[in-house]
């Protein structure tokens, strides 16, 4: 897969972001799963951010497979936790949202 300087540097950025968000933003997360909506459709292309996983498993047919799925990192059951994960795989992905509320605030809420 050809990318772009600028792809690069958005998808290492949204990796950093995840990682954050995963950790920190807890509340946000767990509200934006519930926002999520649609399947996951196995395409495979979250696990093709910046480089391929090595745990990504290609079939002839195009199929994907993660051999490591009962045991995969939080940041990949996560995704796409909202719509700029979307853009990172330039919205090719079949999960969507609705309206999105901002981080600040959910934290507004919590700390309520
Ligand atoms: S990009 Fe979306 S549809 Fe494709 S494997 Fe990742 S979560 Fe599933
Ligand atoms: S560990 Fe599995 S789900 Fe996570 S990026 Fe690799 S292949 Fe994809």
């Amino acid at each position: 897969m050809l990318r772009t300087f600028g792809k690069m540097r958005e998808q290492a950025i949204g990796k950093v972001r995840r990682y954050f968000l995963l950790r920190f933003r807890k509340a946000y997360v767990a509200q934006q799963e519930k926002n999520r909506q649609g399947e996951c459709n196995q395409c495979g292309n979250c696990c093709e951010l910046l480089f391929k996983c090595p745990f990504l498993i290609k079939n002839d047919t195009g199929d994907t497979l993660c051999s490591i799925y009962e045991n995969r990192p939080k940041q990949c059951a996560a995704f796409p936790i909202d719509t700029r994960c979307l853009s990172e795989v330039d919205f090719d992905c079949t999960y969507t949202f609705g309206t999105e509320p901002s981080i600040l605030q959910i934290d507004n809420v919590q700390d309520r």
